[in-house]
């Protein structure tokens, strides 16, 4: 099925504790959110998922966690400080403040702005018509102080993106893990950029979350670990259960690359009411950063292969995958309405909203549901519970009707639920509950564990 827009997601997400504004009570900060509950659970099961396949099941990359603030003279020989900036104009009227570009693309005008260009277009403010100032670079990167005085000497940022931090340990990396080239560095961590329009709930906000692999390579090897890298990120979202429909790749036209890009491929997710946009991408960087890094630091950050006497300078396959962006696909991907499947009590409705994430991904893995409230199946469900927490993420659900429980379990993905009911005390057996096809079984208490352990991990 598919959305038209994103409204019952975000409404799901707030309804059922995934995602929050940030501030709400404040009346919110623009384009920040926080994870609730289960959001917290999802996003960490994605990354969780994430470095799996990219560190512990591969021999070829290690992980890192360097910190979000760098020395300043990282962001120099990354260009982000002359380079990482939109062109801002603001209307003498109204105030607002519009992206140059953005206007001029609007007229159908390519952006152009070199000395005079603008003036040429006479472009008015599009709200009231009012005169506009003139288009200055705004830098993207977030600046704060570092130590007690608030001067230029001490000014530093917030990464702009993760992966300057692989890059400048280039060195401590290889040389501590002996790692030959070709080899990669995976990280997760939170990157800020001002944008001026940010929007669309989680897809682009002003602070998100990184999932970056650098993959340092000789250049000969270039064409290959491309292609590897294309297929293994493409293969990952289908593994845990992305439709395939809603995936494609697209290629970077030459005019929109990066300052330091040869070629890039992004992973596009067909986002509701949005379209395909990016979800991934899979970046040619050249031996642009490690060449700056040397010619900034003063160190060779060269590698020397041994075996064909060869000293060169790494070059660069990326893969970036945003942690916010992929919870978010992974949640729309996931999310079905229905008409009413099961019941016939009071908790019947016309809709029911089932989440069929994959199993991995799911925030509860098991839900508890006593029939009763009542002493002697309180207990016996404590003790499944218990018997169950230490592997698997559980809730133990004891208000409603078990129609309504189950319900409120399919909304937030949970794969299997757990019914103790009276005879469950006699014949030492519990109903356990399919989401996907409401298949119920009844499995014997002494033997939940191994039945779970079948499903979960076959
Ligand atoms: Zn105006």
């Amino acid at each position: 099925m598919s959305l038209e827009n994103l409204e019952p997601i975000v409404s799901l997400a707030k309804r059922r504790g995934f995602i929050f504004q940030s501030s709400e009570i404040y009346g919110g900060l623009s384009s920040c959110y926080d994870y609730g509950p289960l959001g917290v659970e999802l996003k960490n099961n994605v990354k969780r998922a994430w470095w799996k396949a990219m560190v512990q099941e591969r021999n070829d990359v290690v992980g890192l966690d360097a910190a979000i603030l760098m020395h300043p003279k990282t962001w120099e020989a990354s260009g982000h400080i002359a380079g990482f900036t939109d062109p801002l104009v603001d209307c003498k009227d109204c105030k607002k403040r519009w992206r140059a570009d953005h206007l001029l693309e609007a007229k159908g005008i390519k952006p152009d702005f070199r000395p005079c260009e603008w003036d040429k277009h006479n472009v008015v403010c599009p709200d009231c018509g009012g005169d506009l100032t003139d288009v200055r670079k705004f830098n993207l990167m977030f600046k704060t102080f570092m130590g007690a005085l608030e001067d230029n000497t001490s000014q530093i940022y917030l990464r702009p993106e993760t992966c300057q931090g692989i890059y400048v340990n280039f060195l401590n990396v290889q040389q501590s893990m002996r790692k030959k080239i070709p080899f990669g560095v995976a990280q997760i961590g939170k990157a800020f950029r001002n944008e001026i329009t940010p929007g669309n709930f989680t897809f682009r906000t002003r602070e998100f979350e990184q999932m970056e692999q650098q993959y340092f390579i000789h250049p000969d090897q270039k064409k290959e670990v491309f292609e590897m890298w294309k297929k293994a990120r493409m293969q990952w979202y289908l593994d845990f259960g992305m439709k395939k429909e809603n995936l494609q790749f697209r290629q970077h036209k030459s005019d929109e690359l990066a300052h330091y890009a040869a070629e890039a491929w992004d992973i596009e997710y067909n986002y509701p009411g949005m379209g395909f946009k990016e979800l991934a991408g899979i970046h040619d960087r050249g031996n642009w950063d490690l060449s700056r890094h040397s010619e900034y630091s003063g160190q060779d950050l060269s590698y020397f292969d041994q075996e064909k006497n060869e000293k060169f300078i790494p070059h660069i396959v990326e893969t970036s995958d945003g942690a916010d962006r992929a919870t978010l696909a992974f949640l729309i991907d996931a999310y079905e309405e229905i008409d009413a499947r099961s019941g016939s009590d009071d908790a019947k409705h016309e809709k029911e909203y089932v989440l069929r994430l994959h199993k991995d991904l799911a925030p509860i893995k098991i839900a508890i549901l006593p029939l009763s409230k009542k002493e002697p199946l309180q207990n016996l469900s404590n003790e499944i519970q218990n018997s169950l927490r230490g592997t698997w993420m559980t809730q133990h659900d004891e208000t409603g009707s078990i129609g309504k429980r189950y319900r409120r379990q399919d909304e937030i993905g949970t794969p299997y639920c757990v019914t103790v009911d009276f005879d469950s005390l006699e014949d030492k057996k519990v109903t356990v509950r399919d989401r996907d096809t409401m298949e119920q079984e009844r499995v014997d208490i002494g033997e939940l564990k191994d039945y779970f352990n079948s499903k979960f991990y076959n």
